[in-house]
């Protein structure tokens, strides 16, 4: 029946396609049906192999994979048995990001490392293991095995003698997941490591964290929830006793926004559950999810687009439909896109009161929904490199390169507000650290449609001057494994080369690299052409391919931009001039939008 079916199905697309082939051109010739022919039977082995490639059937082939590799001891003794296995592992995470099949494979590719390196001894591979624990833990919500990752990441920061990080992980399992089955040995290992560390030392650094989560020691409270349903939207308002740090998710089945207001206590009186039951939101929840951290759970229709703003102690959450009209063709809708104004193509409509206080869309989770509607102005992440304790590149008269990279930022951001109409979020926006995986993490919870993070580069060599721009791929030369090995800094050596092998053999990660590559041209370009209009010696080091840990966990095109070089004394000077950064935040605003002119709307 279903071969039958699919023999019909074949032959009608065929039909179809002559069919607009002859209304079109009223003509034909031998060689075109046969090419018609042709195209035919390729869709039609297309949709077998899409089926074929089912998140199941990649699970599958993976852990059939796994299971030869662990009952062969002669398989084991090579690397690339090992090797194959995690890539079937990783090309179900890279394909299907968002399922719970994701999750298991993520923590199998965890624990393949994390084996590989108790047979062949290769701390990269123990890095690597680190990598994916802190991926299944950071990534997903809490699930069985997120106890487990815990665990094994306490276990090898205890091999390696880190023994305050060790004990993070162990005390966080015995917090947060008292039921599960790692508790007895959380406990044994938190027993073994407390010796090793100075109470004192744990404390300050807790409270540090702590600021630095919320800017503020004391948590605030959380004393207030109002809905306000609309026919096409519903606006939920928190008021916090101040402004509260929050982290949000989307999260599927049921289909769920949360957001965690972190550093904030929940007031006894704000009602904890409520089911509203309309269009845009079924269900409110809130609890204390942790000592300092309420959450907030806003239960949505599948289709229903997210936005959220913050001013001062006012989080507001706009749930919205999708505007009803009939699906219109990409053609049409570029033009709409072109026409109407960023802003102006929103479709909210907010109280007075909400309009007074509310900043408009610094934050959105989008839904991924098929269905056309007008988008948002595009949301661009800048990332100024380094910052805190990192302090990145040093001239030898004390120019910091952290301090170079914010201030270019800053102006970036303004520029590609006013002038451009994007959105923009700065990954920080003060001399603060933030972890390399914690910049990308921000691009992708927010679905930032671009990522540009902004360095200024070094050498060992004085004279070497120049700007260049990176985006992620092996190195194609020493010198840029070398940028890509400082970059990365000490916290992470590298991502190694079959690591990068992997993002690039991944279908979805394809596009993202090629479109990486063509941002970077047009930003490298702009900035040359015009930094040169106005300053002598400016070398054109081009678009290059390096193996940057920063551009590797991003869903979108992302670049690493390298000004300059902070070593050589005529570029230390100018990067200490304010003309100078500002016509280098210009050029790289003006190259962004001329790659995003030249894409078009994505739809
Ligand atoms: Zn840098």
């Amino acid at each position: 029946m279903e071969v039958l079916q699919t023999v019909f199905m074949k032959f009608s697309h065929i039909e179809r396609t002559f069919k607009m082939f002859f209304d079109l051109n009223k003509i034909t010739s031998c060689l075109l049906i046969g090419a018609i022919l042709l195209f035919g039977v390729f869709t039609e082995a297309e949709g077998r192999e899409s089926r074929a490639q089912s998140v199941e059937g990649l699970y599958q082939k993976a852990q059939k994979s796994y299971y030869s590799l662990k009952s062969s001891r002669k398989k084991q003794a090579y690397r690339h048995h090992w090797m194959a296995t995690i890539n079937k592992f990783v090309a179900v995470y890279e394909n299907y990001p968002s399922s719970s099949y994701a999750y298991k494979a993520l923590f199998n590719v965890a624990r393949l490392y994390h084996q590989l390196h108790g047979v062949a001894k290769n701390s990269n591979d123990q890095e690597r293991a680190l990598h994916f624990y802190y991926k299944v833990i950071s990534e997903f919500k809490a699930g069985r095995l997120t106890d487990d990752s815990l665990f094994y990441q306490g276990k090898i920061n205890f091999d390696r003698k880190n023994y305050s990080e060790a004990l993070g992980s162990f005390e966080n399992i015995l917090q947060n997941f008292p039921r599960g089955d790692q508790v007895a040995k959380a406990k044994k290992f938190k027993q073994a490591t407390a010796p090793f560390v100075k109470t004192k030392v744990v404390k300050s650094k807790a409270i540090a964290k702590a600021r630095a989560v919320s800017g503020k020691a004391a948590p605030v409270l959380l004393g207030r929830i109002d809905y306000n349903q609309k026919p096409d939207s519903t606006q939920v308002v928190i008021h916090t006793g101040g402004r509260a740090k929050i982290t949000h998710n989307r999260l599927r089945n049921p289909d769920r926004v949360y957001i965690n207001f972190l550093n904030t206590r929940l007031d006894d009186g704000v009602k904890k559950d409520i089911h509203v039951g309309g269009d845009t939101l079924e269900r409110l929840r809130i609890s204390q999810f942790d000592k300092t951290t309420s959450r907030l759970v806003l239960e949505v229709p599948k289709e229903i687009k997210t936005v959220i703003s913050q001013k001062g102690g006012v989080t507001v959450v706009d749930l919205i439909a999708p505007k009803k009209q009939p699906v219109i063709t990409a053609k049409k809708t570029a033009k709409k896109e072109i026409a109407v104004k960023p802003e102006k193509a929103r479709f909210i409509s907010r109280s007075k009161k909400a309009r007074a206080v509310v900043k408009p869309v610094p934050v959105s989770i989008s839904p991924g929904t098929k269905r056309v509607v007008r988008r948002e102005a595009s949301l661009i992440v800048v990332d100024p490199g380094h910052g805190g304790k990192d302090n990145g590149a040093t001239s030898k008269r004390g120019l910091l390169e952290k301090e170079v990279n914010l201030k270019i930022s800053k102006r970036l951001k303004k520029i590609l507000e006013s002038r451009y109409g994007y959105r923009v979020i700065l990954t920080r926006t003060d001399d603060t650290f933030i972890p390399l995986e914690g910049r990308g993490g921000m691009a992708n919870e927010n679905s930032a449609d671009l990522f540009v993070s902004v360095h200024v580069n070094a050498a060992k060599r004085l004279s070497a001057h120049g700007i260049e721009t990176y985006y992620l791929g092996n190195a194609n030369s020493e010198q840029a494994q070398e940028t890509a090995e400082r970059e990365n800094g000490e916290l992470v050596h590298s991502v190694k080369d079959n690591q990068v092998q992997q993002i690039l053999a991944s279908l979805i990660s394809t596009t993202k690299i090629n479109d990486s590559a063509i941002l970077a041209g047009h930003v490298q370009e702009r900035l040359h052409s015009s930094i040169k209009k106005k300053y002598s010696s400016v070398k054109n080091l081009g678009v290059k391919e390096g193996p940057f840990f920063v551009l590797h966990d991003t869903n979108m095109p992302s670049i690493l931009v390298e000004v300059g070089f902070i070593t050589n004394s005529r570029e230390e000077n100018r990067l200490r001039k304010s003309a100078y950064l500002d016509r280098l935040a210009a050029s790289i605003a003006r190259g962004i939008h001329e790659f995003k002119k030249d894409r078009g709307p994505t739809i």
